[in-house]
């Protein structure tokens, strides 16, 4: 992100979005934004504030990022928050619920500073809300999850948590929920311009696949590019993919690596070793936080990239993989079903039979693949790129500090 500038942005997204973004940002000048999460390494939101902050200073806002520092106690209640929200059945204790306030307590000189906005990214950092009365600023809770089928005891915690503060983010609007705030929708995006989407060298790309031990050439390459986490079902891609090989030679990567607030990575990723174990055709790779070209090169060396998550807040891989222009399925949940449109932008699965065959109908019609992901770009040009997100988050700002200003 060093030493891009806003400017920069105009080539892609159209000089109307830049000269809103500025016209808007005028009005908001000086206005202080904390955006708070728990890590600073792995996963979309970490992507998305990496480069949104910047962005937003340069808009004329002043605007901090925070990381509320966890134990492995914390995390494993927070990861355990998480799966709830996605619907999975947990059970929480007292001592659970004790670990989670007791970091949230020693976390708690974070929200000093009275910035005029506070947002708390995701659940982790939702218990910060009891300290609100501590600040004078405006609160939103920005849920990057699908909680539509959030188990009671997740939501029943977090829920008035949430209602604290002044207003929800959620990505889509049918995450509406049972909260007594404002909800607003505002999807994520991804930054053309970074090291993860920006276009890549002849050079970069040979040397990238080289050092991977990846050959350039040879049968199509299927991908997908994921935490190892089992709501992104890496064993259900690599059961799909062995469907494919059956009729077709092909080779599979799994690329992914892990966060510091999954604490669930490490075991998901030794299932996955031993399933592929002694197959010559599927490559594991486990990546570093900093291997945002190695995924820029692995998107574009792919044929097909798939996302068979179970559950997906947004979806930002598909994003990345649409961006790209590259043919993409994906399972048709949460986010993906927005941009991974069936037949226009990409195709979907709900099973892994059926991943196999639109896997199989992108491989035997390259034709097909082309086409479809052409208007994947497209559709994310206009809509989740990071000039447009800017732009959202800018008049979501306008709107609420309106009456105020
Ligand atoms: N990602 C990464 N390294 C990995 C796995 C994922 O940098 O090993 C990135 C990926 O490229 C995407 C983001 O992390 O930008 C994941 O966002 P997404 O919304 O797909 O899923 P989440 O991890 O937030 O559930």
């Amino acid at each position: 992100m060093k030493g891009i500038k806003l400017s920069d942005y105009e080539e892609t997204a159209g000089s109307a979005v830049i000269e809103e973004i500025m016209a808007l940002g005028e009005r908001l000048r000086g206005y202080s934004i904390l955006h708070i999460n728990s890590t600073a390494v792995g996963g979309g939101v970490v992507e998305i504030l990496h480069s949104l902050v910047p962005l937003m200073r340069e808009a004329g806002l002043d605007a901090a990022w925070s990381v509320l520092k966890g134990t492995a106690e914390f995390f494993h209640v927070t990861k355990l928050f998480h799966n709830g929200l996605h619907g999975q059945p947990v059970s929480i204790t007292g001592e659970m619920l004790k670990a989670y306030s007791e970091v949230t307590h020693n976390n708690r000189e974070i929200i000093a500073g009275d910035a005029h906005c506070i947002v708390l990214h995701d659940q982790q950092p939702l218990g910060l809300t009891a300290y609100r009365g501590d600040t004078k600023s405006r609160w939103l809770w920005y849920c990057h999850i699908d909680p539509r089928f959030a188990v009671k005891e997740v939501w029943y915690v977090l829920a008035p948590r949430a209602a604290v503060c002044d207003a929800a983010i959620l990505h889509l609007p049918e995450y509406a929920r049972d909260l007594p705030v404002l909800q607003y929708f505002m999807p994520p995006s991804i930054d053309p311009l970074s090291e993860k989407n920006r276009e890549v060298t002849p050079e970069e790309y040979s040397s990238v696949l080289n050092k991977l031990g990846i050959d350039p050439e040879g049968p199509p390459v299927i991908l997908q590019v994921s935490r190892f986490d089992r709501l992104k079902d890496p064993v259900g891609v690599v059961e799909a993919f062995r469907l494919v090989r059956e009729i077709r030679d092909c080779r599979l990567i799994l690329a992914g690596g892990s966060a510091d607030d999954d604490p669930e990575g490490a075991s998901v990723l030794a299932e996955v070793l031993a399933l592929t174990e002694n197959d010559p055709d599927i490559k594991v790779l486990s990546l570093t936080p900093d291997a945002d070209l190695e995924i820029n090169v692995l998107q574009r060396r792919a044929d097909v990239i798939i996302q068979k998550s179970f559950r997906e807040g947004f979806g930002l891989t598909a994003t990345e993989a649409l961006w790209k222009g590259k043919p993409t399925v994906a399972t048709p949940t949460g986010g993906l079903k927005h941009q991974v449109i069936d037949g226009v932008t990409g195709l979907s699965a709900r099973t892994t039979g059926e991943a196999a065959a639109q896997i199989e109908r992108f491989l035997a019609q390259p034709e097909l693949g082309r086409r479809l992901g052409g208007a994947g770009r497209e559709y994310v040009r206009q809509r989740y790129i990071l000039p447009v997100y800017l732009l959202n988050w800018l008049r979501l700002l306008n709107l609420l500090e309106g009456q105020r200003r």
